[in-house]
Parts: C-alpha cells; structure tokens; sequence
C-alpha cells in the first residue's frame, strides 16, 4: 500500500479524527447490527493504546434529504431517527469505556480530552456542508485535531467534508487499520494479482459494472464469470431469446463491444449454459432448469443453473486471485439463491486450496453472509459504490487524499 497507515506515525498524546462508518441500521433506536462498529473496533483500539486523543466522526443515513422529502410529501420526519447517540452507547460496551458525546460546547469538549478518551461527534450529514464538501465546514472539523485517520472505506469514493475537505486542513493524514486492509486486499487484485486471476460478476444491471468489467480486462483477469440477470443482456446481443428475463437493452452494443475486447486481451469469459425458468414474476412459481438455446419467449431466468454452477465451479479450482461482485441469480428468492449459494461454495472451497477471494458489493456479501461462509472468504470488502469504483481503477477521494508512504 503507497499510502501512510496509522501504524506509520506516532499518535501519543495527540488529537485524532478518526472518521469512521457508524452508518449503521437502528430501528426505534436499537441498533440491528453492529457488525461496522465492530469493524472500527481495531483502529479505536489501537489509538487508545497509543494513549492518543480520540474524536469520532461518521455518517448516518441521509438526514436532510429524507427531511426534504418528507416536507415535499407531506410525510412525517423523525429527527430520533438520525442520532448517533445508540451508535455511541453501544460502542461505549464494546469498549467498556465512556464515549463522550457531542453536547453544546463541542470544542471545549475536545480541547479537555486526555490520552485515551474518546468523544463521538453528532451525524455529520445534519449539517448540509458535509456532503456538499464545504470548506468553511471542513476548517471546523480540523479544529483542535492533529492528525486525521480515514477508517471508513465504504466512503471513500464521495468527496465530502470529512473525507476530503478536512484533509486541506490537517497536517497529517492517513488510513486506519479497515481502510488499509481494504486497500492492501484491493490493491494487490487490482495491480499484483497471483495467477490464475477469475473474476465473477453477476448482479441487475450491467450498466452499474462496465468500469469494472473494463478494468478487469484491461488487467487481463485471466477468466470472468459472467452471471445473474446480467447475463442475459449479453444472450440477447448475441441473438438468443431471452424471454421476460431482465435485460438492459441500451447496453446490448456495449455487451458485444466487451465481448471483443475480452477476446483481443486473451481474457475467456464464460457465460451461463442454463438457467432456471419461471413462466412469470408473479407468481414465481414452476421452476425448471433449461439450456440456454431452448429459451421460449414467455419465460423469465432467474438463476444460473446446476450445469452452470458446475462449469463456474470448474473455473475458479486453482484459481490464485479471485474477485466476486453480484449474486448468480435473484439470491432473495428461494429457491434462486441455489446458484449463488453454489458458486460461494466454489470460491470457498478455492480459497481452502490457497487463492485469495475477495467479494464486494452489498447484495453480494449478504448472499456470503445468508450462505454462512463469510469466514471461508480471504477478505470481505466494507464498500458498496466504494469496492466498485476502486476496482474499476479510481482513485477514490477519500483514498487520494491520505499521505503517501
Ligand atoms: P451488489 O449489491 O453485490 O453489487 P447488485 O446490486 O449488482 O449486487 O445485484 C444484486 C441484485 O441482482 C439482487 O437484488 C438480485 O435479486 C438481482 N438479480 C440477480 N440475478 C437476477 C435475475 N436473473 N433476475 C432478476 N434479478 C436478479
Ligand atoms: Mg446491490
């Protein structure tokens, strides 16, 4: 990693910013899962063993545009709902140690924190400066900090306030100990992969995953699984009936134009050879598994089938370097989740045999989640819209802006 980690510098006694992502889902303020508090737990950790000054920072849902809607629908807005106050209780567990919250004099608060305390600052988003990366908002969130520490990868492609501004006005900046895995797991993939290199991409829309079908050509991924309703797009440019199955016919050149440059770059993709067919979305019932030649008009595919969950699973054995984004089928619909379940297994069992897998992408590391196999995975990626764009070869904003090494 080219970039400073807090392990890079000395922390004692100064004040730290640790912009973290607490943006966690909390229903009638209890907090439904804590797994991204526990995600900073390292990072905390380590700054309060250093005898550092700790301030918390993070996001939490989308306060002013929610209230915006809600004043144009006429609809009820609820401030309850946009606290950090649970997030800062909890965290306060965790730890078994007091988490100072913003009140109203928030400077003095931070001025009189001693090496190892921690404060939490309110929701950044109530303040519209945020997201709109305001300047003078981003000089007030230096105030009082010596060093500024980014720990909250799913972020990091957003130029915001605290994940971009505020670095203008700090000296020091640099990843904590998520982001710097997140980067070292992502960066290696992406410019220093061990060969064999697959990646296997599924998911709605191509639309959302050119860049990163791109990169990963351009990086002469070796084989790229193409899965999910995504693949029908490619089925119907090549000319199959597709049926009712979901295709985003806008994209139909650029599936052929892919198709191309996979084949210049010596990249193989694999497409589905069957799939799983209802007659209708509504109900989704009458499920049989067909090849993909037979498509009649009427049906609607909803998974890869078992004789591609076994090519797929073929593929990825003696894979070094593997790359998932975007489930194999519509994963919240049993029995659709059979493909994606199988082809988790495949990554699973190849990461048991020495390859390093890396999935990314929310409804793709819920799918790892729902299949229990999270901890057979080398690395699970924090990021969303963050994992995509690092892997399509962005600089993220967030990323950018931290010291180099
Ligand atoms: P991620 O969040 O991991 O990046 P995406 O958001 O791109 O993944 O794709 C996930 C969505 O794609 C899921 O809601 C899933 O139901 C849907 N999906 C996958 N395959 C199909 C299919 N054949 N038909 C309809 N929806 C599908
Ligand atoms: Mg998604």
């Amino acid at each position: 990693m080219n970039k400073k980690s807090i392990k890079d510098i000395d922390i004692k006694g100064k004040t730290v910013f640790i912009r973290v992502d607490f943006n966690v889902p909390i229903k009638d303020g209890k907090i439904e899962d804590d797994t991204r508090i526990r995600g900073a737990l390292p990072t905390i950790k380590y700054a309060i063993e250093q005898g550092a000054k700790i301030v918390l920072a993070s996001h939490l849902g989308r306060p002013l545009k929610d209230k915006k809607k809600a004043e144009e629908k006429g609809t009820p807005y609820d401030p309850a709902k946009y606290t950090l106050r649970p997030v800062a209780e909890r965290l306060a567990e965790l730890l078994e140690k007091e988490v100072a919250f913003e009140g109203k004099n928030m400077t003095a608060q931070i001025a009189s924190l001693g090496s190892g305390d921690i404060f939490m600052r309110e929701n950044l988003r109530l303040d519209a400066g945020e997201e709109k990366n305001d300047a003078e908002f981003a000089k007030k969130l230096a105030d009082g900090i010596d060093i500024y520490v980014n720990d909250a990868f799913g972020t990091a492609h957003r130029a915001h306030a605290s994940t971009e501004g505020i670095t203008h006005h700090v000296e020091t900046c640099v990843a904590g100990l998520l982001m710097e895995k997140e980067l070292e797991f992502l960066g290696k993939a992406l410019n220093s992969p061990e060969r064999p290199f697959v990646a296997i991409l599924g998911g709605a829309k191509v639309s959302d995953k050119i860049p990163v079908i791109e990169s990963l050509i351009e990086r002469k991924v070796d084989k790229l699984l193409i899965g999910g309703a995504m693949a029908y797009t490619f089925f119907k440019a090549q000319g199959y009936t597709v049926g009712k199955s979901l295709v985003e016919d806008e994209m139909m050149p650029k599936a052929l134009e892919i198709e191309a440059q996979a084949k210049a770059a010596g990249v193989e993709i694999l497409l589905p050879t069957d799939h799983q067919v209802v007659d209708s979305y509504d109900p989704l019932n009458s499920r049989k598994a067909i090849q993909i030649e037979f498509t009649n008009a009427g049906l609607v595919g909803l998974d890869i089938g078992p004789d591609t969950a076994a090519v797929f699973a073929n593929a990825l054995e003696g894979a070094k370097t593997i790359v998932w984004n975007g489930p194999m089928g519509m994963f919240e619909e049993k029995p659709f989740d059979e493909g994606t379940i199988a082809i988790a297994k495949a990554v699973a069992e190849a990461t048991e045999k020495g390859a390093t897998s890396i999935v990314g992408g929310g409804d793709s590391v819920a799918a790892i989640n729902q299949a229990g196999l999270a901890d057979k995975i080398s690395h699970i990626s924090t990021g969303g819209g963050a994992t995509l764009e690092f892997l399509a070869g962005d600089v993220l904003p967030g990323v950018g802006a931290l010291d180099d090494k």
